[in-house]
């Protein structure tokens, strides 16, 4: 229980369910979007707005994020709206323009947290910041890669660390677009019961009516939040267009979840 006060006074982002809710679209694109975006997320109850500035694209070609002149949209928004804002950062060079913006929290992608070298540079640009970072699992289902990478941050002197579960690349179909493994989520919650534990349904599910089932089952698993992509017009969105739901769904959803005290 005391583990559980201390992330609840280290985080002051809880909303009133005690749910620690992220939401935003999965790229900032214009700076009406994200405003508009910000504004609506805002209505819900989420305190913490995201948006790829820096997107990870698997294949040349599409879209790969409007970069740092995307995050004064950001930080402009969320500053209107009493809103804290995070952004994917994967070298020295993002984690330098996040934090000369004024961006709140910092998040590490799936893709970033497989290469040790590449964290071990974020945590050194970091040092001596104390900024909160989000820490994705890997693409693979490797709980000690996921756990060296928030160790590397820890060794930085960063505090506030949340593991977000994202789910596993696969090769074979499957209803997911990356599956579940619940199992490498509750080992990390087994070995490191004092991170907070936050699921990212929209990438595991890569389609949004499966988006509220899956939130489910990781608060009913003891989940501490949710991160979910959220777009004013999802179908249109420049990328991740299949998972995004709308403000007016996110807030449905967030009414809906039943967050548990203990295991059901
Ligand atoms: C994202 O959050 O938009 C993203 C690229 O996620 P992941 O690193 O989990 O693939
Ligand atoms: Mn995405």
């Amino acid at each position: 229980m005391s583990v559980i006060k201390n992330k609840y006074t280290t985080w002051p982002f809880f909303n009133e369910k005690k749910l620690l809710t992220i939401a935003g679209p999965c790229s900032a694109e214009t700076e009406d979007q994200v405003y508009e975006i910000a504004r609506k997320i805002a209505e819900t109850g989420v305190k913490i707005f995201r948006a790829g500035v820096w997107k990870p694209r698997t294949r040349p070609g599409s879209f790969e994020g409007v970069g740092k002149e995307a995050l004064p949209w950001i930080k402009k928004a969320t500053r209107d709206f009493g809103l804290k804002s995070t952004v994917e950062v994967a070298n020295r060079q993002h984690v330098l323009d996040a934090l000369e913006a004024g961006i709140d929290i910092l998040w590490i992608g799936a893709r970033t947290t497989v290469n040790p070298f590449a964290v071990q540079e974020i945590a050194e640009t970091i040092k001596g910041t104390d900024i909160p970072v989000l820490v994705k699992n890997p693409v693979n289902p490797d709980v000690d890669l996921w756990i060296g990478a928030i160790e590397r941050l820890e060794n930085a002197g960063i505090t506030r660390i949340g593991a977000v579960h994202r789910g596993v690349s696969q090769f074979n179909k499957s209803v997911y677009r990356n599956r579940p493994e619940w199992e490498m989520a509750i080992e990390l919650k087994k070995q490191r019961p004092d991170l907070l534990l936050i699921c990212d349904p929209s990438h595991i599910t890569g389609k949004r009516e499966l988006v509220p089932l899956v939130s489910q089952i990781a608060l009913d698993l003891m989940f501490d939040g949710l991160m979910i992509e959220t777009h004013i017009t999802p179908e249109e969105a420049w990328s991740d267009a299949r998972q995004q739901i709308t403000p007016e769904t996110l807030k449905e959803l967030l009414k809906e979840l039943i967050v548990r005290d203990e295991f059901p």
